[in-house]
């Protein structure tokens, strides 16, 4: 069994960590939030005071942390990850960042004498607690293969991409098609109400045509449809406007960077940009269509 540290103990990185107690690791956490340390401590994490004692004499270095800045100044300040972790340990971000911070932190990590892989995660909170993630594996070939047993028990899949940021570009693909088929099915989901359609009986006949997808069973925007979808509790967030905001800008980026033209994801920022200036950007990602119409229940 390993000693792991795991910095970020929030919505997934919490349980995502308990699951790796559960396995039988000796796992120490530190989160800069007190609520998300005294969650983690009772669910068998050893909570530390900062980065440099979490991380002493550990095999093996977690991250999951909210945005690009986050990560580097936890790898990179005075007293960071790489300032105090001993050296040859495994870090293991699974954090959804750019390409070109991923890349950095393959870099820097080899650098100060660390091996490092990029190891996003798909299957939201949900998939968190029920350890039922999918792992996009990226990095040099030994150290994915040492990370694969210590992701494995979070996780219903796990995928070796291959190099360094081959992770990170799965996970910004991947989401880039989420939220443009969600846009898709939030605007379907207003056309079919707006032209006098019952939401249910709808919902029943794109399920079973060509308009079925992922978001369309889970997260369907009415009411009383789908038992899973945010729209029965007030579009409380299971993945946010701002989170989808931020991955779509990523992919958007990446796109730009290699020349590609992309315009329905540009135009699916666009969107989820206006949703998060509008005051929803804690709100969930399947109101980007306003359906219900927002009317101040939202
Ligand atoms: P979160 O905000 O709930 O958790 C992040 C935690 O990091 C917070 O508790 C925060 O206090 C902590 N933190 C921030 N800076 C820190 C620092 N310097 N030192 C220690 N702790 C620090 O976010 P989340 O929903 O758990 O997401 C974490 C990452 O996983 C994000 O990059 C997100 O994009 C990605 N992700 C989220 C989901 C989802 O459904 N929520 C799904 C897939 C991927």
């Amino acid at each position: 069994m390993a000693v792991i540290g795991w910095i970020g103990l929030g919505h997934m990185g919490g349980p995502m960590s308990a699951h790796l107690v559960t396995a039988g690791h000796e796992v120490r956490g530190f989160d800069l939030d007190e609520a998300a340390c005294l969650v983690a401590a009772e669910r068998g994490v050893r909570v530390c005071e900062s980065i440099a004692e979490t991380v002493a004499g550990v095999d093996a270095v977690f991250t999951s942390l909210p945005r690009n800045e986050h990560v580097r100044e936890v790898y990179a300040a005075t007293a960071g990850v790489w300032a105090t972790a001993p050296a040859g340990a495994l870090l293991l971000d699974t954090s959804t960042v750019d390409v070109d911070t991923s890349r950095w932190c393959h870099a820097e990590s080899a650098a100060n004498g660390f091996r490092f892989v990029d190891a996003p995660i798909s299957g939201g909170i949900a998939g968190a607690i029920r350890g039922s993630l999918t792992f996009m594996l990226g990095g040099d070939p030994d150290a994915v293969a040492a990370a694969r047993p210590l992701v494995e028990p979070m996780a219903a899949h796990v995928f070796d991409l291959g190099g360094p940021t081959l992770g990170i570009a799965s996970k910004l693909a991947n989401n880039l098609m989420l939220f443009v088929s969600l846009l898709g099915v939030a605007e379907g989901a207003a056309l079919a109400a707006s032209l006098g359609l019952d939401p249910a009986r709808f919902h029943e006949v794109a399920s079973a045509s060509s308009g079925d997808s992922w978001p369309l069973r889970t997260w369907y925007p009415a009411p009383g449809v789908v038992e899973t979808s945010p729209a029965n509790r007030n579009f409380d967030a299971t993945f946010s406007a701002a989170l989808a905001e931020k991955d779509l800008s990523f992919a958007v980026a990446a796109g730009e960077a290699s020349g590609l033209h992309i315009p329905a994801a540009e135009l699916a920022l666009d969107q989820f940009r206006l949703l998060a200036a509008e005051g929803y950007a804690d709100k969930d990602a399947s109101l980007v269509a306003k359906y219900p119409p927002a009317d101040g229940t939202v």
